[in-house]
C-alpha cells in the first residue's frame, strides 16, 4: 500500500507537475485550444472565402479608429521582444505569444494548407503586417489583437486544426505553414516606414476594388485597382442567389421597410452605376437606389460584382469574386504562385509602392 502511493506520487510529480513546470507557455497555448468557437468552425470552412469578407468589414471599422491613441514606449518594448497580447474571445482571456509562433495559427485558419508554398508565404506576410498593424492601432483595451475573424483575424488552435485535417496528413500540413511562416520570419509590407493596412479577401473576380467604394472615406495610395489574371479557376469565382419575387422583397425590406418594385416593370430593378473595378456601385429596387455594398449584405451576395436575370417569378443574382475585393486575392496570391510568382512579387502585385520590410 505504501508502496502503491509512493508510485502514485512519483506519477503525479512526472505526468502532471513537471510538465506544467517545464512547458508552462506552451501548455496554455495548446489548453485554449478547446476555446475554439463555431465562429472558428466557419472561418475554416469557408477558409479563404467568407472569412477574408469578415475581415475586410471590420478592418473597415479599425479603419475609422485608426488615429486612436497608441503608446509609443510600449510599442516599442512589444516589437522588441515580439511577443504579442491576444485576446481569446470566448473566453475574455489574454494570452502573450510568440509573434512567429501566432502566425502559423492565422495563415493555417485564413488560407488553405494545399495553396502554394509562395501564396502561403505571401499570406503569412500579409498576417503579420496586419498584426503589426492592429499594435500600432489597437482595438482592445489590454491586447493587441482578438482571435475573431468578425473583429480582427482568425486564429485557430493547432489541435482543432489538426481535428480538421486528415488525420496522416495534419502533421506535414502543419509543418508546411511552419516552414512558410519562418521563410518569411519577421517580414512586413510598409508603406513610408509604416505596417500598412494590408486587406485582403479570397477572390478578387479577376480585378481588385479600391476601398473608397467599400466603406466610402479615403482611399490608400497603396490600394489600387489591380487585375490578376486565373481567378476563375476557383470554386470562390462564381455563385448564384435565386430569390422569388417576394423573397427579395422581404429581404430588402430589412432595411427600407416601404420598399415597392413593379416586378413587370424591366426598368424597376435597374444598375444604374459601377465603380471604376467594374462592380456594382448602385442599384434601383423600385422606389429605392442602394448601393452594391448593402445590397450584398441584405441579400448575401458574395460580392459586389452581379448581375440579374428575371424569369418566372424569380430572381437570380450571377457573381462574381467572393469578398470586398480589396487588397490581396487569396486565390490570385495562390494563381500567380503557379505562374512562378514568389510572395515578395505577389505582395507588390496587390500592394503598389510598398517595401518588404523587416520588424
Ligand atoms: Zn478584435
Amino acid at each position: 500500500m505504501k508502496r502503491f502511493f509512493l508510485y502514485l506520487i512519483i506519477f503525479i510529480l512526472i505526468f502532471f507537475i513537471m510538465p506544467v513546470l517545464f512547458t508552462k507557455r506552451k501548455d496554455s497555448v495548446e489548453t485554449n485550444t478547446s476555446n475554439d468557437s463555431s465562429i472558428e468552425e466557419q472561418n475554416l470552412q469557408t477558409n479563404s472565402q467568407e472569412n477574408t469578407n469578415q475581415d475586410g468589414n471590420n478592418q473597415a471599422n479599425e479603419q475609422n479608429n485608426s488615429n486612436n491613441g497608441q503608446n509609443s514606449n510600449e510599442q516599442v518594448s512589444k516589437e522588441n521582444s515580439h511577443k504579442i497580447k491576444l485576446l481569446h474571445h470566448d473566453t475574455n482571456e489574454v494570452e502573450e505569444v510568440d509573434l512567429e509562433e501566432y502566425i502559423v495559427h492565422v495563415v493555417s485558419a485564413e488560407m488553405p494548407v494545399d495553396f502554394e508554398p509562395e501564396a502561403l508565404k505571401a499570406q503569412a506576410i500579409v498576417a503579420r503586417t496586419y498584426t503589426m498593424y492592429k499594435t500600432k492601432n489597437p482595438k482592445h483595451d489590454n491586447a493587441d489583437i482578438c482571435d475573431d475573424s468578425a473583429c480582427c483575424q482568425a486564429w485557430i488552435s493547432k489541435e482543432k486544426r489538426f481535428e480538421r485535417w486528415e488525420e496522416d496528413k495534419a502533421q506535414a500540413n502543419w509543418d508546411k505553414i511552419s516552414k512558410c511562416v519562418n521563410d518569411t520570419k519577421g517580414k512586413i509590407i510598409t508603406y513610408n516606414n509604416e505596417p500598412i493596412n494590408a486587406f485582403f479577401h479570397a477572390n478578387s473576380g479577376g480585378t481588385t476594388e479600391i476601398p473608397g467604394e467599400v466603406w466610402g472615406g479615403s482611399n490608400l495610395p497603396y490600394l489600387q485597382v489591380v487585375t490578376t489574371a486565373g481567378e476563375e479557376g476557383y470554386t470562390q469565382y462564381s455563385s448564384e442567389v435565386a430569390l422569388k419575387y417576394d423573397e427579395l422583397l422581404s429581404k430588402l425590406k430589412e432595411k427600407y421597410s416601404d420598399i415597392s418594385i413593379d416586378f413587370n416593370n424591366n426598368d424597376d430593378i435597374k444598375i444604374l452605376e459601377y465603380t471604376e473595378s467594374g462592380r456594382v456601385k448602385t442599384i434601383k429596387f423600385g422606389n429605392h437606389n442602394l448601393s452594391g455594398v448593402e445590397t450584398r449584405t441584405l441579400l448575401g451576395l458574395k460580392s459586389t460584382n452581379f448581375e440579374f436575370e428575371k424569369k418566372d417569378g424569380t430572381i437570380t443574382f450571377k457573381v462574381i469574386g467572393y469578398g470586398h475585393g480589396v487588397g490581396m486575392s487569396q486565390t490570385g496570391a495562390d494563381s500567380l504562385a503557379k505562374e512562378g510568382k514568389n510572395a515578395e512579387e505577389i505582395v507588390k502585385h496587390f500592394y503598389k509602392d510598398v517595401e518588404i520590410s523587416s520588424i
